[in-house]
């Protein structure tokens, strides 16, 4: 029931190494010095090591203007030698985030946030709902699926691929409360607020993946939570299908999904 995000990134790895490798660098833009943000770069450079593949980490100070950072992003993108490129978010506060990604060549965006990369490739939380619901053979034709969250990164993505595909769509955000979340036969959640979601909230046999990351949530005691607290009382009373647990669900696959596209799009 528990989905194990870190077996799964592991097949995904190993499954890239059987295939041939892009001669071509992942560069990663990053501004400021967010440790979260450090410590996500970490993990993709350790994958990066695993495959082979040079991987270039470029920093800039928060002090960067805008315009300078745009212009440098271009440059790493008009860069033959790079075949991929992220600019980790979030930007510090100063920046407008829109403006910049739109900077990122398309044709290296592996996480695909600009509208021409996701014609080419699917963005990361997108990858990461597929791949899940492959491997519980789920085919959402039939099913409602409710996404919690309408963020630039996770809700807003994921619903525009559900849109037209599943039986019924509910999009859930601040102002509409919760009381639907026990429609969903899925329930897909990129909030960032810590048990948001409890077992109780939820249809009887639903399943959850969780991408929602709380860095400090009041009841975490100091550790990471994600949206869903999975308390294993209320779970015994009502069974649920699956979900991703935080950490170690959807944050090692998605890692994984960068190398996935990294891969794709350098061998379009
Ligand atoms: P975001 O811009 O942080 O927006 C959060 C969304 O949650 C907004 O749509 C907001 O509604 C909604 N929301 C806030 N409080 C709510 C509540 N009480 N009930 C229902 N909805 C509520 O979103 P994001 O950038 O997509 O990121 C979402 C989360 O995913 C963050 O925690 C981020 O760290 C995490 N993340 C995880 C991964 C991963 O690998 N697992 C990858 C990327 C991001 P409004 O629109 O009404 O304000």
């Amino acid at each position: 029931m528990i989905i194990d995000g870190r077996a799964i990134a592991r097949e995904i790895v190993e499954n890239l190494k059987n295939q041939p490798r892009p001669n071509k660098t992942l560069a990663a833009i990053f501004v400021g010095d967010n440790p979260q943000s450090q410590s996500f770069l970490r993990q993709k450079e350790k994958i990066a090591t695993e495959l082979g593949i040079e991987f270039r980490l470029i920093r800039f100070p928060e002090s960067i203007s805008q315009p300078d950072l745009i212009s440098e992003i271009k440059k790493i993108g008009a860069d033959g030698a790079v075949g991929g490129m992220i600019v980790q978010l979030p930007l510090p506060a100063k920046f407008n985030r829109d403006t910049v990604i739109v900077a990122v060549n398309p044709l290296k965006d592996v996480d695909a946030l600009t509208p021409v990369s996701q014609q080419l490739v699917d963005p990361l939380p997108v990858a990461v709902v597929k791949e899940i619901l492959k491997r519980r053979d789920i085919n959402i034709k039939d099913k409602v699926m409710v996404v919690v969250g309408r963020g630039f990164l996770v809700g807003k993505p994921i619903a525009n691929y559900f849109l037209g595909k599943c039986k019924e769509l509910i999009l859930l955000h601040s102002k509409s409360g919760l009381s639907e979340v026990n429609q969903g036969d899925v329930v897909i959640t990129g909030v960032g607020k810590g048990g948001l979601i409890t077992p109780e909230m939820l249809k009887p046999g639903a399943g959850v993946i969780d991408f929602g990351y709380d860095f400090n949530p009041p009841a975490g005691g100091g550790k990471i939570m994600g949206d869903f607290n999975p308390e294993p009382y209320a779970i015994s009373h009502k069974p649920l299908a699956f979900y991703t647990p935080t950490p170690g669900g959807t944050g090692p696959i998605l890692v994984a999904k960068i190398f996935d596209n990294f891969y794709k799009l350098n061998s379009l």
